[in-house]
């Protein structure tokens, strides 16, 4: 990388970073981050790792038998916080492509779309468990999921491709 000296390489970035700010203002994307924690009605058995399904005396929904109605046994309750993501967004067009053929051509498959985001977004890019894009969801491929480096753009931005629920 002699040829391009590094201050052209910080005007490029900032100008990349710039440029996907202006496109994701076109889509209105959202990453949907999951996390796990202990349930908050019932107490937890450390040998079996799960529920004890003994109310806790403080939850929600007290019961005096069978499994914790909050967790169903489980221990853990599952939550989703939603994330604005300052993302570009480019939808695949081609008709005809079989969907899990996506290759470095730069064709994206329909049904599926290309996120980029500025690097300073690549944790939540990453850790997302699906999107919602102008309100339909969208599930991470994951083999095309690692952060792409490609000359100047290292560390500039990160991109994700994502394929529609059905
Ligand atoms: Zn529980």
């Amino acid at each position: 990388m002699g040829l391009i000296p590094r201050k052209l390489d910080g005007i490029y970035k900032r100008k990349i970073q710039g440029l996907i700010t202006d496109l994701s203002l076109k889509n209105k994307t959202i990453a949907v981050i999951s996390h796990q924690q202990k349930c908050n009605n019932c107490l937890w058995d450390h040998v079996h790792k799960s529920s004890s399904n003994k109310y806790n005396g403080t939850g929600p929904r007290p019961f005096q038998q069978g499994v914790c109605p909050i967790c169903r046994g489980v221990g853990v309750t599952t939550q989703e916080t939603q994330r604005r993501l300052q993302a570009s967004v480019r939808f695949g067009q081609m008709a005809n492509q079989q969907p899990d053929r996506y290759t470095q051509s730069g064709l994206i498959p329909e049904g599926h779309a290309m996120l980029k985001v500025n690097a300073n977004q690549h944790a939540t890019l990453h850790q997302a468990k699906y999107f919602l894009i102008n309100g339909v969801r969208y599930t991470p491929v994951s083999e095309s999921g690692r952060p792409q480096e490609r000359g100047l753009l290292t560390h500039a931005i990160s991109t994700l491709l994502v394929r529609e629920d059905r």
